[in-house]
């Protein structure tokens, strides 16, 4: 899953993020991929409450989206 979202990264988030688009990440595989993700998900609950609230606040409405899809 994606998530582009319009925050205000903390030094910490820029560090992470370049982290997770580095050469190495890339060719790293995929639980080293997901434990760095998940790094970065922990940093954004505890850090930047604001994006968690973004995320929980689209959430419903992409499952009704979804629910729609599989009735029609
Ligand atoms: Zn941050």
């Amino acid at each position: 899953m994606k998530l582009y979202l319009d925050f205000e990264p903390c030094n910490e988030c820029n560090l992470m993020m370049k982290e997770l688009s580095s050469p190495e990440m890339l060719l790293a595989d995929d639980i080293t991929r997901s434990n760095e993700s998940a790094k970065f998900l922990r940093h954004l609950t505890y850090n930047h409450n604001e994006v968690v609230q973004a995320i929980m606040k689209d959430l419903p409405k992409q499952k009704r989206d979804q629910e729609f899809d599989f009735f029609k």
